[in-house]
């Protein structure tokens, strides 16, 4: 419908898919009138309509289920609401796995689902047979019955939404296309379309395989790319009945359902089709591309080998749509960190039915209350980095990603498709030493380095990797001699200017009012105290300070502080790329560095938490002493044309004092037997210092209130309902990574946030947060009998507070 074009909007969604029509939906739930949504044609016909319309509410991640289980909840009442039918039911779902590791990884996914109350029965062959009796269940391990998983019809769903939209008085209008993008002093200030302009606060940009086009128009970065996606239907089929259950055949790449008594089968192929490279078609609606049996030949395959009916199959559709995946198949969710008040909700993976509701939820919730409503960090678009937005980049990445979504997750895989693009310095010389890479932000990590006849590549498994081995020799080597570590990727950021201080002391939790040279750890909060960002600061001059935060929060992090800017006289400059960082680490490492610098590094002239300019190997470099590995330790901070030399100088003069290099495997077993906190795993918006256990970085009187203290000073009056806990399991064999729930005497209370073997203490450790109604204690620590599930069984484990290793930081202060 098209109807008269307001010349202001509080609010304007772009883009009438079912994501737009969540968000202007629950906006006006939220109380927000003056929301406009504006459609280039007609409501759902760029992906939406042509949905398979499965409702899955398992996901790879805790916020992402919760998400999902919310719009499971809100289809199934919306039609009462709203006078729209959506085609919503439970028929249930059915996952089954033929192999033991894709077992293994259903049971932590079934884990990790009960702890927010999604139904979920592991179940054998046999009775995944008994309710889907086509399929074929002689080569099964075993499944998954999700009682209460859903489907619905995509266009009558998306429709409820618009109309309960409408009904809360948002204004939605078809035919009128958003050409360009107002910005004004860097916040959104308008949009333009063929029929006029409309001045507006907010923007969301909803614009599914077309947002990255819309982004440019503000000069946002939304890294999505579109790819063909296939499915077929058949006529009807004996057997098939309206209340089959969903199937999913991950590793036959598929899925099944009733479709008008026939079967539609869809699935994710290994090596997909990008779509779109030259921009999507100003004419495409409610289109198709064509059909292609020679790729989906692959998904019909194994539907055969699944269900062999199908071979016989008159079929009667062909589906090929588009749709838009992402480099990390999450989607893209949250403020851009480009543009004040343009918000995105975008590139769905193909979960945008499921998802679309949670998704639209979180995102009016984080416009109406100014911070994101939940942790997001899953899917907050600031977890990208501006490359991304690269064309050839997403190409290549988007024929893996598509398949991703139904491959195995496993611990520690890494991406094959676009890499090699941000390299430290050293790259070809660790590569030399054996290094295998990871990839975080696109920066080439070394995560491992092969030992002598072992390829430096990974075979994954939810058991013992192949650098299992290595692994603990780095991190030996670190504990008893001395490891060198490429810590470049660091994210390095400059702030100076006559209000750099007052910026700081406003935005850190700590006191960073220190003499230059000395290093502060900090974290920095939002209004309920919650933990945005956790880093070192080091003040560098009286107006110069030097912030060093994780290689995936480089975005995140420089966005938070620019947005608290305001007109402070203060400069923030992304330095990371200026230089390298070597992180020199264990009991010999002073005896190396003194070996190539004439510096004094005794304690005394040289202590923990400072950092001094020094000459190290005829190089200027700033030495910091800290540690994330919880040993005598420096990182060096080395300009990255001098790098080369100063690894070079490093590595001759430490191999007779058992120098190795290192890589981030090691140093993540290294900082749990530390319990050293990772910022987007155990600390996140939703955590304080004080439940993180983070209280000696806070400075509750220092003289500047800073901000998010308030919230602390309240929740210093009550008992902690909840804190972070660290778990020893007692078996030494069964590994932790991450969403495994923790059980308190037989009652679960709360889930492990990050893990790892510690290979000093010979156990998988895990850190988690629990929660008890009459305040976290130390008794009640001391006193439970403690347990973590991992893949639906029960394992003993030991909790506490202090690190297991270390607890009094001798060995770091040594
Ligand atoms: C074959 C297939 C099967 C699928 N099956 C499922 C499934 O079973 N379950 C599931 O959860 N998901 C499924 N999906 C994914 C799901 O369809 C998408 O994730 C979801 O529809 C994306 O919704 P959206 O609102 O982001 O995008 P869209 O539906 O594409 O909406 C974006 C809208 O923005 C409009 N627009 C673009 N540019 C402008 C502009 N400049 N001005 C104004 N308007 C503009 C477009 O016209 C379009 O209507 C499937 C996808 C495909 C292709």
């Amino acid at each position: 419908m098209a109807g008269a074009l307001p010349s202001h909007a509080r609010v304007v969604v772009i883009g009438g898919g079912i994501a737009g029509c969540s968000v202007a939906y629950h906006l006006t739930k939220l109380g927000w009138r003056d929301v406009l949504l504006l459609e280039r044609r007609d409501i759902s016909c760029g992906t939406t309509w042509h949905a398979a319309g499965l409702v899955g509410q398992l996901r790879a991640t805790h916020n992402l289920t919760r998400l999902a289980t919310y719009g499971a909840d809100l289809y199934e009442r919306l039609e009462a609401e709203t006078g729209q039918a959506t085609g919503f039911r439970r028929p249930g779902s059915v996952s089954v796995a033929r192999t033991a590791e894709r077992m293994h990884e259903l049971k932590r996914l079934a884990s990790m689902a009960r702890c927010f109350g999604v139904e979920v029965d592991v179940i054998t062959p046999g009775e995944a047979g008994r309710r889907w009796p086509l399929m074929r269940t002689d080569d099964l391990v075993g499944a998954l019955w999700l009682p209460r998983d859903g489907r619905t019809n995509p266009i009558d769903t998306t429709l409820a939404l618009a109309k309960g939209a409408r009904q809360g008085g948002a204004s939605l209008l078809e035919n009128t296309p958003v050409t360009a993008i107002r910005v004004s002093q860097g916040r959104v200030a308008g949009v333009s379309t063929p029929a006029g302009e409309v001045a507006c606060e907010v923007v969301v940009d909803c614009a599914g395989m077309w947002a990255r086009e819309v982004g440019r128009m503000a000069g946002v970065t939304v890294p999505l790319h579109a790819s063909e996606h296939f499915y077929m239907v058949t006529e009807p089929l004996a057997g098939v009945t309206p209340d089959l259950p969903v199937l999913r055949d991950t590793d036959g790449y598929i899925y099944v359902r009733e479709e008008v008594g026939g079967l539609l089968m869809g699935g994710f192929e290994p090596v997909a089709k990008p779509w779109g490279m030259a921009g999507i078609p100003a004419d495409f609606a409610f289109s198709l591309l064509p059909e292609d049996w020679e790729h989906f030949h692959v998904l019909m395959e194994q539907a055969v080998l699944r269900i062999p009916a199908l071979e016989s199959a008159p079929v009667r559709r062909h589906v090929n749509g588009p749709e838009s995946f992402t480099p990390d198949g999450r989607y893209l969710l949250g403020e851009a960190p480009e543009c004040r008040n343009f918000f995105v909700a975008a590139g769905f993976n193909s979960i945008g039915i499921a998802s679309g509701a949670g998704a639209g939820k979180a995102v009016a919730e984080w416009i109406v209350g100014g911070e994101p409503p939940m942790d997001l960090w899953d899917v907050d678009i600031r977890r990208m980095a501006p490359f991304q937005g690269n064309p050839r980049y997403l190409y290549e990445r988007t024929k893996e990603m598509v398949g991703a979504a139904y491959a195995v997750h496993w611990p520690f895989q890494q991406p094959v498709t676009g890499r090699g693009l941000r390299r430290s310095v050293l790259y070809d010389r660790l590569a030399a030493r054996g290094a295998c890479f990871g990839v975080v932000m696109g920066w080439e990590r070394a995560n491992w380095y092969a030992t002598p006849g072992l390829e430096p590549s990974y075979r994954y498994s939810y058991g013992r990797q192949n650098w299992f081995p290595c692994a603990a020799a780095e991190h030996r080597a670190v504990r008893e001699a001395v490891g060198l570590f490429d810590q470049s990727s660091f994210c390095k950021l400059r702030l100076e200017g006559p209000d750099a201080l007052a910026v700081l002391q406003r935005l850190c939790a700590n006191d960073v009012d220190v003499p230059p040279g000395r290093i502060v750890y900090t974290s920095m909060l939002n209004e309920r105290g919650g933990i945005e960002a956790d880093l070192t600061v080091t003040r560098l001059a009286a107006e110069v300070f030097l912030l060093v935060t994780a290689t995936a929060a480089a975005t995140h992090d420089a966005d938070w502080i620019r947005r608290h800017l305001g007109d402070a006289r203060a400069v923030l400059t992304d330095v990371t790329s200026g230089e390298a960082v070597l992180g020199v680490m264990g009991p010999r490492s002073r005896a190396l560095l003194a070996r190539l610098t004439d510096a004094d590094l005794s304690s005394e002239a040289f202590p923990f938490l400072t950092s001094r300019q020094i000459g190290l190997a005829s190089a200027p470099v700033r030495a910091a002493r800290i540690t994330y590995v919880g040993e005598l330790g420096w990182e060096l901070y080395v300009p990255t044309e001098f790098a080369a030399g100063v690894y070079d100088a490093l590595v001759a003069a430490g191999e007779d004092l058992g120098l190795r290099h290192a890589g981030y495997h090691a140093m993540d077993s290294l900082r749990v037997e530390k319990a050293y906190r990772s910022w987007g795993h155990d600390l996140g918006g939703e955590d304080t210092p004080l439940e993180a256990g983070l209280e000696f970085a806070v400075q509750l009187g220092k003289k500047m209130p800073f901000l998010g203290r308030e919230a602390l000073l309240a929740q210093r009056e009550e008992p902690l309902r909840r804190r972070l806990v660290i778990f020893v399991l007692d078996d030494p064999e069964p590994l932790l990574y991450h969403d495994e729930p923790i059980w308190r005497d037989g009652a679960l209370v709360g889930r492990i946030t990050s893990g790892a073997y510690g290979h000093t203490i010979g156990r998988a450790l895990g850190l988690g947060y629990v929660e008890h109604a009459d305040g976290v204690t130390d008794e009640f620590v001391e006193t439970g009998r403690w347990e973590v599930e991992i893949a639906c069984e029960r394992t003993p484990a030991r909790a506490q507070f202090a690190p297991p290793y270390d607890a009094k930081s001798l060995r770091v202060r040594s």
